[in-house]
């Protein structure tokens, strides 16, 4: 018998040692006994030959593939992350897996579309010397006037010009002058096939510098971080192409990680247009038939490239030769339930592992990130200048406490209606921002100043007058709009604050002539819904458009000349230490959304602090001066990048078990910091800042500290007692290097 050593899918610190007749190869799923039940596990390694089956050591039922689902490679980083997220490795391994990956059935998966696309062979110098028919002449004449300087595209749009060209494209690829492909089509979020991206013939002496970098990098196959930092529409994505494209050349494979679908959009676009075959793409979008096929198209090393989000991560390539992490500073790369991993961080620790370069590219690096190239840990590369020259949007600050006039709405300042109203008349389109959905943020009392709150929750209720009705934005609990006070039966109930519903609407009575439309969560729920919106901002039946959060991210329209943000303040109050840096980003990024044609942008931010660094930051696209100043606070307060943070959090139906719970703990944890004297502090235990949410009482304790190694000690040490101290009643979440401490 042969010892193996499994991950089992439940909930045990670290693996299982199982026998079994034969040797099994390392990455293959196993069925095995564990208590009275049988499960499935993972096997992670064959151990030494022994003479006998040690004692307690049971057999393993079954061996389920042929073929390993993943490289051995990938092994040591799973452990990695099992250690230091405090989660066991099983689960880890079971997260990294496409969910009902290679159990879904092979016809499940939906057959990639593909259309014929004409591909140019000779060059247009040496075409005199053939005889061509006058269809043929024409056919080729069309192409070069429609191909944009590439030397591909696609036969649907010949023929749509010239209806010969069908039959004239037989002549021409018998003659030889050109081939006919059949190509996968790719569509982007309008539902339309993406656009062949061009190869730039040349880059710019920025781009040209970075690469150099990166390249001399990849050939010395050595581990190496780079930031990438560059201005929006300075170049990044070619650099990201080119860097790809030379590690393919050496016979390595390329990973690249994307905060979200909708992001990545072109980024897609521009990736299939380079490497159409060889790429797989890893996101959410997909149904688990086509990503099992994505996912062993990569195994079979049949894809050489795989992009997708914040899971693509763990993309089973044996062997890495880049890693490309775009929009580095995004939240969005921080999973929030389970095993909650960073999606950037493990992607550097990936580069780490398989000794590569790593990327790392923003317009607004992360604090952390900033401060790592300041100690020399990643190497700053810095683009300043945009490809062709545009000039960033002005940016104007306008103080809303100066603004308000009777008879006026607060949130609508004179500068912002009088550009507004230029825009409209010279048929431009604006975007208005408003960092909250709804018509009005809460309802008032008038009478007893009570505030309508969530039973579940105990957040207030938002009015969405569309509907009708009060809604809680955590667990999604309703009641009707025309309540009276619950707690002194008043009828003068009153919405404050102010939502999207509540500016388009504003819009319309100001506007009436004016095309409004709105882009929410509540006006554009399914992703089909959104396409369309979108798709009408694109072909221009829209003028006006307030949007929320949504609408910040990725959005390109060149006719979008104006942007303006309702509220700036709204995320620097938050009870979290990145407030400001988040505040900034989200600015920065509705920022880029002004100007992206020919015209110029104008961006106007409407805030009640307009002297507050943040938006000062945003009114000179400065990112350096908020990284100054965060740095200088968190220095003081030991919150990272200076110090390291894991959060505890203990929920429970019942508040007092909950709280028991988590005093228990806080005083365990300062008995051990005070006994082996350690340089760790202890903040809490408190109720979390959403302190009930679906009827759970939520209670956190935070462990700060400069030292990582001392803060995973003492977590061990707390998991060590964790049933002791919770008890079957309440649940303990561990959060590494927390995102979001709500
Ligand atoms: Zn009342
Ligand atoms: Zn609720």
């Amino acid at each position: 018998m042969l010892l193996h050593e499994i991950a089992v899918a439940a909930p045990l610190p670290g693996s299982l040692t199982y026998s079994w007749p034969l040797p099994l190869p390392v990455g293959c799923r196993v069925l095995a006994p564990l208590g009275r039940r049988t499960v499935v596990g993972c096997v992670l390694a064959r151990l030494p030959e022994t003479e006998a089956v040690p004692e307690g050591i049971r057999a393993l039922a079954a061996c389920l593939d042929q073929e390993p689902l993943f490289p051995a490679a990938l092994i040591p980083f799973f452990r990695w992350m099992a250690e230091y997220y405090h989660h066991p490795l099983g689960e880890v391994i079971r997260t990294a897996l496409p969910a009902g990956c290679f159990t879904a059935p092979e016809s499940g998966a939906a057959p990639p579309k593909t259309e014929t696309v004409v591909r140019l062979c000779a060059p247009p110098e040496r075409l005199p010397a053939v005889q061509l028919k006058k269809s043929e002449q024409k056919t080729l004449e069309l192409f070069y006037q429609h191909c944009g300087g590439s030397a591909v595209m696609p036969r649907r749009e010949l023929t749509k010009l010239y209806a010969g060209a069908g039959r004239a494209l037989h002549g021409l690829a018998e003659a030889g002058l050109i081939t006919l492909e059949e190509r996968h089509v790719l569509r982007d979020p309008f539902g339309e096939a993406l656009p062949f991206f061009d190869r730039p013939e040349q880059l710019t002496e920025e781009q040209a510098a970075a690469l150099d970098e990166i390249i001399t990098a990849i050939d010395a196959g050595r581990f190496q971080p780079f930031l990438l930092h560059g201005v929006t529409g300075c170049g990044k994505t070619e650099i990201y192409l080119r860097a790809a494209e030379h590690c393919l050349a050496q016979g390595r494979n390329v990973l690249i990680l994307v905060p979200e679908l909708a992001l990545a959009s072109q980024l897609e676009g521009q990736f299939h247009s380079r490497f159409s075959g060889q790429l797989a793409l890893l996101h959410s979008g997909l149904t688990a038939g086509e990503r099992a096929d994505q996912w062993r198209r990569i195994l079979r090393q049949e894809a050489r490239i795989a992009l997708g989000a914040r899971s693509a991560v763990f993309a089973p390539f044996a062997e890495l030769g880049l890693v490309i992490v775009d929009e580095e500073h995004e939240a969005a790369y921080k999973q929030d339930d389970g095993l909650r991993y960073n999606g950037r961080d493990m992607a550097v620790l990936r580069a780490h592992f398989a000794a590569c370069p790593v990327l790392l590219g923003s317009a607004t690096p992360s604090v952390g990130s900033l401060h790592h190239a300041g100690q020399g840990k990643y190497r700053l590369l810095t683009l300043r200048k945009r490809v062709h020259d545009q000039p960033l949007p002005t940016v104007e600050i306008v103080d809303l406490k100066k603004e308000k006039k009777p008879g006026q709405d607060w949130f609508l300042s004179a500068p912002l209606l009088a550009a507004l109203r230029d825009n409209l008349a010279k048929g431009l389109q604006s975007l208005l921002f408003v960092n909250r959905r709804g018509y009005a943020a809460f309802l008032l009392c008038r009478a007893c100043a009570a505030v309508v709150r969530c039973r579940n929750c105990r957040v207030s209720l938002t009015l969405h007058r569309d509907s009708g009705k009060l809604l809680c934005h955590y667990c999604g609990c309703t009641l009707r709009a025309d309540i009276l006070c619950p707690e002194c039966g008043s009828d003068r109930l009153a919405g404050l604050g102010v939502g999207a519903e509540r500016v388009e609407a504003e819009m319309r009575r100001l506007f009436p002539e004016a095309r409004v439309a709105r882009l929410d969560s509540d006006a554009a729920g399914s992703r089909r819904e959104q396409l369309v919106l979108l798709r009408q901002v694109r072909d221009q039946e829209v003028d006006v458009l307030v949007g929320t959060q949504m609408a910040a991210k990725g959005l390109h329209f060149p006719r979008m000349t104006l942007v303006g943000v309702i509220w700036a303040d709204s995320g620097l109050g938050l009870p979290d230490y990145k407030a400001a840096e988040r505040s900034f980003q989200l600015l920065a990024q509705v920022t880029g959304r002004a100007g992206r044609g020919e015209e110029p942008g104008r961006v106007i931010i409407q805030t009640h602090q307009p002297g507050h660094y943040v938006l000062e930051a945003a009114r000179r696209h400065d990112c350096q001066a908020v990284y100054a100043q965060e740095r200088a606070l968190r220095v003081q307060l030991g919150y990272p990048p200076f110090g390291r943070l894991i959060n505890f959090r203990f929920s429970g139906a019942e508040e007092e078990t909950v709280t028991t719970a988590a005093r228990t703990a806080a005083e365990l944890l300062r008995t051990l910091i005070g006994r082996e004297n350690l340089s760790a502090e202890l903040l809490g235990p408190a109720p979390a800042p959403l302190a009930v949410l679906n009827k759970r009482h939520r209670w956190q304790l935070l462990l700060k500290g400069p030292q990582p190694d001392m803060l995973h000690w003492l977590c061990g040490q707390l998991l060590e007692k964790k049933e002791r101290i919770c008890g079957k009643r309440v649940r303990l979440g561990v959060d590494v290097d927390p995102e979001n401490m709500m």
